[in-house]
């Protein structure tokens, strides 16, 4: 027998009572380990074993070397970066997926991987008011998303250019506060750093549309092809919203392709009253939204949605003998839509998430940690040595000292003692702190431990 289902069974029960433990109260770990660079490859063996090891001793390791050096992104107190929660159905469904351990790289491969994606993501696309005719896939992450983007631009305004490669300058646009996967993904796709387009921001960290404008008219007036723009619903520093509408209307005047990065944002479409930050979402040819962000669901897991599937599949279908399938037209071949052949089931983790929280419980996680960022950004503004440092629209919130070198000095003391982890960015050349609230398990006596413990930290 391949297995031993007695020795599975006692390590299931053994993870899955850690499982629950941690998950009940993942704040009494400290959350940003204390721990140096190389310490763990240190600590552990150079060579791998030459006989198999029991299970029961693997765990006792993965306790005692590998869990010190884990970064807590289920802490209730982790306000780093864009959360990323562990929930139960989560942990399930990933159990799931890997005991299937199957691969739906086209649909003959496992009919189930291909179709659970698209109910999933058709449901997430009705929640977020995205029109019928998105299509879907999932990706691991929002780099992989837009590189895609970027990928399907170059193949809308140059359909030679999967033979020939790039033979003419193409331009590509995002504004300054936009994520570096752009830069990566115009690396990626060939068409050179050169050729982008970083457009300057209002003072709400937005893109400035005429400033767009004039950079599409010049590179068009000089011979280069504007070929994609690329808007930001929630950017990284301050969650900025770029005005879709303006961006959409100018980008249609070039025939350039708008891709929407809402990697984290795209989560508060679920809520009526952000209405406002998506209008214009339907004359956009793709959005991104990470469900591994704020929709609870492991990493990892981003939805890419294109209003124009046979774009991305003229860039990339390529069919061998060995690949080909029923040929049915119900049949999706997600192989065909981009550079993977083998796929994860991620489509079984959104499925799971998605039925467990509903559309209700996610809309009143949202609000209550938009709440907590409203609150926090009030206690801010009430102490006279603070200041905000940018418009808080969603659930993060960026603020500073009046001097430099205590905002710096104070990101470090309160993440040094390690009971909460901030981040810091630079805003428009200004060093700012920055809390994003977002996970699971964060209640507003969370956010309120923290300020206190920022007050504390102010020399
Ligand atoms: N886009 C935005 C706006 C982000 O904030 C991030 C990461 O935080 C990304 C893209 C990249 O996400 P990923 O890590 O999924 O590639």
């Amino acid at each position: 027998m391949p297995h031993d289902s007695a020795g599975f069974r006692r390590a299931a029960e053994e993870a899955a009572a850690w499982i629950e433990a941690y998950l009940r109260d993942p704040g009494r770990y400290r959350i940003y380990p204390d721990t140096r660079p190389g310490d763990l490859i240190d600590r552990l063996p150079a060579e791998g074993p030459l006989e198999g090891e029991a299970l029961e001793k693997i765990f006792a390791d993965f306790e005692a070397d590998v869990l010190p050096a884990v970064t807590h992104w289920n802490h209730p107190r982790f306000f780093n970066y864009f959360a990323c929660t562990g929930s139960v159905p989560g942990v399930i469904s990933e159990m799931l997926s890997a005991a299937l351990n199957t691969n739906g790289l086209n649909w003959v491969a496992s009919p189930a991987v291909a179709e659970l994606e698209q109910v999933a993501l058709g449901w997430l696309r009705q929640w977020m008011g995205l029109s019928g005719d998105y299509f879907g896939q999932i990706f691991d992450t929002a780099s992989t998303s837009t590189l895609h983007a970027v990928m399907a631009a170059r193949e809308w305004v140059d359909p030679d250019a999967r033979l020939n490669g790039v033979s003419k300058p193409m331009t590509v646009y995002c504004s300054d506060q936009a994520h570096s996967s752009v830069d990566k993904a115009v690396v990626a796709a060939g068409l050179g750093l050169r050729h982008l387009r970083r457009i300057e921001s209002d003072a709400a960290f937005r893109m400035r549309p005429e400033a767009l404008r004039e950079a599409m008219e010049r590179d068009a007036a000089e011979g280069r092809t504007p070929c994609c723009v690329v808007a930001t619903v929630g950017t990284t520093s301050t969650t900025a919203v770029d005005p879709l509408d303006e961006i959409t209307a100018t980008a249609g005047r070039f025939g350039a392709w708008v891709h929407i990065d809402a990697a984290y944002a795209g989560a508060a479409a679920l809520l009526p009253e952000y209405a406002w930050a998506f209008a214009g979402q339907e004359r956009a040819h793709s959005f991104v939204v990470n469900p591994h962000k704020w929709l609870f669901t492991p990493i990892d897991c981003s939805a890419f949605y294109t209003r124009h599937p046979e774009v991305l599949r003229r860039a990339f279908t390529i069919t061998p003998e060995y690949l080909r399938t029923t040929g049915d037209p119900r049949e999706v071949n997600l192989m065909d839509y981009g550079v993977a052949l083998g796929r994860r089931f991620r489509g079984l983790k959104l499925w799971y998430v998605l039925r467990y929280f509903g559309l209700l419980r996610f809309q009143e996680l949202l609000r209550s940690h938009i709440a907590m960022a409203r609150e926090f950004a009030s206690l801010v503004e009430a102490d006279p040595r603070f200041e905000l440092a940018a418009p808080v629209p969603f659930s993060t919130v960026c603020f500073r000292l009046h001097h430099e070198a205590q905002t710096r000095a104070l990101v470090a003391a309160v993440n040094a003692a390690g009971r909460n982890f901030i981040s810091q960015t630079v805003l428009k050349g200004r060093y700012a702190a920055r809390v994003a609230i977002g996970n699971l398990a964060t209640e507003s006596g969370d956010v309120r431990a923290l300020w206190r413990d920022i007050q504390a930290a102010v020399k």
